[in-house]
């Protein structure tokens, strides 16, 4: 068994979820704090932790995760705004990371 990812979050693990089903790999969920208050929900203020049970997918599905959450984060960065060069001040689109004219990074 070796630990592939936890968070609080439960859209984060829903999304994890769904991508190790949709490939197939056999994972568990566990609750750090499943014996918690009774009447409390398991995802609510909980770490909740994914574990897979056959470590040889690990390699698969911890690209998974990556990819997942880089996407995430590119839908917080590149939302389309225009940007312009500081070194020769041409304008740029959202999601270029380098100047089309200059060459140089963002
Ligand atoms: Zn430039």
């Amino acid at each position: 068994m070796k630990k592939l990812f936890s968070s609080q979050d439960a859209f984060e693990l829903q999304a994890v979820r769904s991508e190790l089903d949709a490939l197939s790999i056999p994972y568990m969920v566990k609750n750090e704090f499943a014996s918690g208050a009774i009447g409390e929900l398991p995802w609510q203020d909980s770490q909740v932790e994914l574990w897979l049970i056959d470590e040889s997918w690990y390699a698969r599905a911890s690209k998974v995760v990556e990819a997942l959450f880089l996407k995430a984060n590119d839908g917080v960065t590149s939302s389309g705004v225009d940007w312009f060069c500081q070194h020769c001040g041409e304008e740029n689109g959202g999601s270029f990371e380098i100047c089309w004219s200059c060459n140089k990074a963002r």
